[in-house]
This record gives C-alpha cells, sequence and structure tokens, in this order.
C-alpha cells in the first residue's frame, strides 16, 4: 500500500510539473484526490490534509461516515506506514469541508392548524340554550326535555370555562351529565349533533371496552386519546371539548362476584378523576399506555363528560320502588299499576342508579341526570321525514341526481315505522329497513330514462305490490314488485 501511495505522489508531482516538465504557477493545475485520483476540476473543491495530500469531498465524506459506522477496525490500522500522515484532527477538517455538504437541517414541522390564526374560546359565541335547543330541533325529533336539559346544561358548562375560577372563590361546579334511554333513541345522535353545532372536539368511547390500567381493554384514559386525536392534536382544544361515553351502564358494579371487577366497578372508580377535573397523562395514539407510545397531559377540568345508557333493568328497579311506596299506608295501590306506565325512565332517581351498580362516588360526579323517551310510531314517522338530514331526504337528493323523483305515501311511512317498531332497536331499525327496499328501486330505475317519478306505497313495503312508476309525460305504473 505505501508504495503505491509513493507512486500516486510522484503522479501528483509530474502533474503539477506539467507534462513537459515546466514549472508553472500552482493553481494551473488541479490537484488530485489522494483516494479516487480524480482531478480537482471534476470533484469539486479538495481538502488539503497536508501539503501535498488532497482529498476530495466525497472520498472525504465516505472515510467519515465508515468511520462513525463503525466498520472500521483502527486496531489493525497502521498509521506509521503512511507517508506524512499523523493524526488528523478531525475537528479542524470539519472547516474545510465544503458547506454545500452539509444537510440543511429541516426546520421543525409547524402543526397544521398552528398555521391558521388561533380561534379563542368566546363565551359571546355560545349560543343562549334557547338557541342550542332550536338547532337540535331541526335534526332531533321529540327528546323535548332531554334537549333542554342539555342545553342548559352545556350553555352553563362553557359559561363555567369562560369564566375560570374567580377571585371571589365561588366556583361552578361542572355539569357532566348522565343520559339514560332506550337503545336507538338518539342518545349519541344528540350528543353528535351538539358537538357539531358548538363546533367542539367530540370523542365517543364505548364504555364495554374499558378496564383498568394494566388488564386487557383499554386503559381509561384512551377516552382522552381519542378526544387529543379528534382536536388534531391540540392539547388547549381538546381540553374544552366533550366526551362520550356509551353503554355506562356496563360498567355497574357486578353482583355477587368474588373475583376483581377490572371492568365494572374499578373502571367506575378509574373515572372518577377524569369526571372531576385532573391533570392526566395520555398516550398519544395508543389505547393503552406503554414505553412506546408518547404521552401527552390533558386537563379534564373543562372537559364535558356525557354518560349515556340504556340501563336495560332499571325500569324494575324503578317499579319495585314505587310499588314499595304506593302499597304503604291508605293510598295502597295494585301492584301492577306500573307495569304499562310510558317512560317510566323519567321517574327515575339517584337512589335507583345506584341500586342499578353505579357506585356513589361516580353518579355524583354527574349532576345533571336526563332521560331520553323510546321512540313511538309517530316519532319514528317524523325521524324518517323531518330532520335536515333524513334519511328519506337522503334518497330523494340521490335519484334527483338522475332527475327522478321519489315520493311515499303517508300509508308507506306508517308500514316502515310499524316494521321498525317490531324490532325494538329504535330508529336504527328504520335504516336497515329502507335499504333493503330501496335497493331494488335503485338498481331498477336507473335502467331506464324516461321513468320520471317513483312513488314507494304501503303495499310495496309490505310486499304485496310494486311501487307506482310514472314516466316523464305519461300516466303512472305499477312496477311488479
Ligand atoms: P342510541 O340512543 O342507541 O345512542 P343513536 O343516537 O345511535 O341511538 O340513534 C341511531 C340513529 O337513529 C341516529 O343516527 C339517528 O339517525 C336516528 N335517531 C334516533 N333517535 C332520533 C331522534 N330522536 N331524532 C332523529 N333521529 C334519531
Amino acid at each position: 500500500m505505501s508504495m503505491d501511495i509513493e507512486n500516486k505522489e510522484q503522479e501528483v508531482e509530474q502533474e503539477k510539473a506539467g507534462p513537459e516538465g515546466e514549472g508553472t504557477e500552482e493553481n494551473h493545475y488541479d490537484d488530485v484526490c489522494f483516494v479516487c485520483h480524480r482531478p480537482e476540476s471534476k470533484t469539486g473543491k479538495m481538502i488539503h490534509l497536508t501539503k501535498e495530500i488532497s482529498i476530495c469531498p466525497e472520498c472525504m465524506q465516505r472515510t467519515m461516515d465508515m468511520m462513525s459506522s463503525g466498520n472500521v477496525d483502527y486496531s489493525k490500522l497502521d498509521f506509521s506506514r503512511m507517508p506524512n500522515i499523523s493524526m488528523i484532527n478531525l475537528a479542524d477538517l470539519q472547516n474545510l469541508i465544503p458547506r454545500r455538504q452539509k444537510v440543511k437541517k429541516k426546520a421543525p414541522k409547524k402543526a397544521a392548524d398552528q398555521a391558521e390564526p388561533k380561534k379563542e374560546f368566546d363565551i359571546r359565541s355560545v349560543p343562549a340554550p334557547h338557541r342550542i335547543k332550536e338547532s337540535l330541533d331541526e335534526y332531533v325529533i321529540g327528546q323535548e326535555k332531554a334537549k333542554k336539559v342539555i342545553s342548559v346544561a352545556v350553555y352553563n358548562h362553557y359559561k363555567r370555562v369562560a369564566a375560570g375560577s374567580e377571585a371571589d372563590g365561588i366556583e361552578i361546579e361542572k355539569s357532566n351529565m348522565l343520559m339514560i334511554g332506550p337503545t336507538g333513541s338518539g342518545k349519541t345522535y344528540l350528543v353528535k349533533t351538539l358537538a357539531r353545532l358548538l363546533d367542539v372536539p367530540l370523542a365517543i368511547a364505548d364504555a364495554t371496552s374499558l378496564t383498568e390500567a394494566g388488564y386487557i381493554g383499554d386503559d381509561i384514559e384512551s377516552v382522552l386519546s381519542k378526544l387529543l386525536a379528534a382536536a388534531n392534536n391540540d392539547v388547549e382544544k381538546a381540553e374544552r371539548g366533550i366526551v362520550f361515553i356509551d353503554e355506562i351502564d356496563k360498567i355497574a358494579k357486578k353482583k355477587n362476584t368474588h373475583q376483581r371487577d377490572v371492568s365494572g366497578e374499578s373502571v367506575q372508580q378509574g373515572m372518577l378523576k377524569l369526571l372531576e377535573g385532573a391533570e392526566v397523562e395520555v398516550p398519544v395514539g395508543a389505547n393503552s399506555k406503554n414505553a412506546m407510545v408518547p404521552l401527552e397531559t390533558i386537563n379534564t377540568k373543562n372537559i364535558l363528560f356525557i354518560c349515556g345508557g340504556a340501563f336495560p333493568d332499571l325500569e324494575d328497579i324503578i317499579k319495585e320502588r314505587l310499588n314499595k311506596q304506593s302499597s304503604i299506608g291508605f293510598r295502597a295501590d295494585l301492584k301492577d299499576k306500573y307495569d304499562h306506565e310510558k317512560n317510566l325512565l323519567r321517574r327515575v332517581t339517584v337512589e335507583d342508579i345506584r341500586k342499578f351498580g353505579m357506585i356513589p362516588e361516580f353518579i355524583g360526579r354527574l349532576p345533571v341526570i336526563f332521560t331520553l323517551d323510546a321512540l313511538s310510531e309517530d316519532m319514528m314517522v317524523s325521524i324518517l321525514k323531518e330532520p335536515k338530514n333524513a334519511i328519506l331526504k337522503q334518497y330523494q337528493k340521490l335519484l334527483a341526481l338522475d332527475e327522478v323523483r321519489l315520493e311515499f305515501t303517508e300509508g308507506a311511512l306508517r308500514a316502515i315505522a310499524k316494521k321498525a317498531m317490531e324490532k325494538d332497536t329504535g330508529a336504527r331499525a328504520l335504516r336497515a329497513i329502507i335499504e333493503d327496499f330501496m335497493l331494488d328501486i335503485m338498481y331498477e330505475i336507473p335502467k331506464d330514462d324516461n321513468i320520471g317519478q317513483v312513488m314507494i306505497t304501503e303495499d310495496y313495503i309490505e310486499h304485496k305490490g310494486g311501487p307506482v312508476i310514472t314516466m316523464r309525460g305519461a300516466p303512472a305504473l305499477e312496477m311488479q314488485g
């Protein structure tokens, strides 16, 4: 190797002296890289290790990379055999490396929403309760009491957020809510609509998936991870959001159990500090904390928690209490007096909920308790056609794109509502029923460009006939059902 180097040095000297051996000015000649032997004109500015030895930036870089990658066994290198090389002070070399070799550091990325001006939450922008209810009315049918209660509670909550803790020491209590209502009566829908109207982030979590930290399932803090995600990872925005925890009745205290209740009472216990307001470490983008997940601290003081559930056996508990009350004394009643009472849930008390299996501390942190009524047939019909984004309106719009008018007779709507009532899943059944028969319509109608109107009749819903089809500029026909 040393021979090689000496030969190369001679070549360099020769080149410097010029082919004809004339001594010319140094800058007429290119330096040649000590490693790759390319001239400076090709490699870019050389780095001069000594007066005689130059190295091109590329080779220098490669050498550095090799050294830093740990692929070089320094113990086997014999520096003494290299001519004119003793130890290189790498710090000096850094200054010599051409600037372009340095990788320009990327400026730290700005969060997408940091770019836009920050909107401060302004109390004047929270509409008055009657305005909130008016807006809810456009989407949610019936449930008057629930809409009223939620409008006031939300208004108070955001007023409290805006007021902060004043110097007078009076702190307005948080208005977390407990919403009790049968499946498909609009609990989730109500909260979703509310969050959209208020333009606050909303997280919807399912209490059944939550377990005490460390057990299989989601940590309780995961509900806040969802909220953070809904707020585009903007902690400040998340701290003013709404968390809706559905199926809260599923975390009732288990009766007669001798095992540790990791998904029932323990979850209620774990949720206490969230509901009340605390600084909580939240896993970002994951459902449980572990070493690989970054954590973010969120203060839950101003987060509005709404818990919802169907509480299936609660009616029996209420009935039992009412029966007990009415069977005492002069005004003793028949035992089955409450058996047929509609919306018995409205009579719920905190004591009933405690009996159901919710711990007193938990109920205490949900001061606003209200119920939603089971949907009646009339409400179902209204849900079909009245809300701003009613299912019928959606289908009508879809067909209007093909320039076909879609109509439903009153009888058809009743028939759909009746069928939905049988299913006992509330308004959720409506969509399933409509989708079932609309499939044929959506399939058949585009076949014929001449169709101008489709009328869905009761007979069609009950599979006794077809829809009434009207051709453009022609009398109505009945499609074979
Ligand atoms: P749950 O009470 O089980 O949370 P949801 O809120 O999910 O029920 O209701 C299911 C669907 O039924 C909603 O998406 C909504 O379209 C419809 N719905 C239920 N109740 C109402 C209502 N009162 N007004 C309008 N639509 C409703």
